[in-house]
Parts: C-alpha cells; structure tokens; sequence
C-alpha cells in the first residue's frame, strides 16, 4: 500500500500524548532551550517510543545514507523521498555502521532502514532539498513539515496496530476570508502558505481516496465567529 505511513518503531504509538512537548514539532513547553524555541521534528525517544529497529515510515526511495558532515544531525543520515516529501531519520546512530540500506534503494513501509543505538532519533520531513532546507532548521517558515498530522493521515482504514482510530476522521481545512486553518483532528493550525493546504490535500486524498473536507465559513452563518472562537482556542501552541 503505497500511501500508508506508520510508526518508526514497531507497536509504538503515534498519538500526540505519547510525546512530551519537548519532542514535538514547533513550539512546546519543554522545546524554548533550542535557538527561537522551534523545534523542526518530531522525537522518538529510546524509553518513549522504544525498540532499536527503525522502520521506514513510509514506502520510498533512499537520496542519501551516510554521514552528513552537518553538525547536530549524528554520525548518521538516512533520507527517503516519499509522496513528494523528503523524510529524514537522524540522531539516531553513532555510526554510519548502523544504516541497513543505501542510496538508491527502494523500501516500502515498515522495512528497516536503520539501527537506532542512541537516545532519540529526529524524524524531519520537507519539500525543499533536505540539505538547503537545515538553514531554517531553527525557523518556522513552512520549510519543515510537522511529521505527526501526515504520519497519523495516512494509515487508511485502521489496519496498523498503532493507528488511533478516529485521528484521521476529523481532519478538515476550512477557511473565512482569505484565512486557511487546518483541524488537526486534535489541534488547529493555521496554514500560512497555499503550499502547506495542497500538500495536506494531497496526501488526505492519497491515503483515503477521496478530499479532505474543506469548509467556507465567511459567509453569513451567525454561527461562524462563534466557531471560529472556540477552534482558536484549540490552536497549536
Ligand atoms: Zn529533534
């Protein structure tokens, strides 16, 4: 199935509180140590999120495995293009021994790609060169991707164990004037970038087959802006 994405490590969970802040993509409580308290990823940590195979999440092709020589990224790389996207596995290895695939290989969901002999590994995905892209490794710019609404939109069906029935079935994007906010199925994000509501469009329909719901609620319903006040009250920190 090549549009299914699903855990790095095996049985272990993608729900959002199976992270602390610090882990998360963007800002957090627990995140503010790192340079504008933006973090670029998302963190499985070796006690969190447990297990020493690390597993593609997604079907794809290997760009790069080796060491980056790029400060902050470990001994160790492993980039796959998947649905357009570069998805990039790093600190997760103090070797470049403990890659289990190479450049130009094709994985499919779920093989593994790695072994993880370290605390944590960051899991980052972007559209931009993944190389190019670690200048706005510190930046909220749209560059990175926040890993969890795709990894968890795209396991169709609920046939992965560590799919949390319910998380894709809200999901929506909905719009009041010129603004787009995407519900998360748990937060609100507001999209800043057409970019963002196409790629969230296309892995949504890539993974279950039809579009995701889309809502124009700058009309005249009297009820939008009380709408809109209370999923601004559940917006993404
Ligand atoms: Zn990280």
């Amino acid at each position: 199935m090549a549009n299914e994405w699903g855990s790095p490590f095996s049985g272990t969970s993608l729900a959002r509180n199976s992270f602390s802040g610090g882990q998360l993509f963007g800002k957090h409580p627990g995140g503010e140590f790192r340079p504008n308290g933006f973090h670029n990823g998302l963190d499985f940590g070796s006690i969190d999120h447990p297990g020493n195979d690390l597993r593609a999440v997604h079907s794809g092709t290997v760009t790069f495995a080796g060491n980056p020589g790029i400060a902050g990224l470990g001994a160790l790389v492993i980039v796959i293009q998947s649905a357009g996207i570069n998805i990039v596995y790093q600190e997760f290895a103090s070797s470049t021994a403990n890659a289990r695939v190479k450049t130009g290989d094709t994985v499919t969901l779920g093989q593994v790609i790695g072994i993880r002999n370290t605390e944590h590994l960051h899991l980052g995905m972007t559209r931009m060169d993944w190389r190019q892209a670690q200048q706005y490794a510190f930046t909220d710019n749209g560059t990175w991707l926040d890993p969890l609404p795709i990894l968890t939109s795209g396991t169709s069906g609920g046939e992965t164990p560590t799919q949390n029935k319910g998380e894709t079935t809200m999901q929506c994007i909905y719009s009041k004037g010129k603004a787009m906010y995407y519900f998360t199925g748990d937060k609100v994000k507001i999209l800043t970038d057409p970019a963002q509501v196409n790629i969230l469009k296309t892995i949504y329909r890539d993974n279950n087959g039809k579009d995701m719901p889309v809502y124009d609620w700058s009309g005249t319903n009297p009820t939008s802006d009380l709408l809109l006040t209370v999923l601004k009250n559940n917006l993404a920190g």
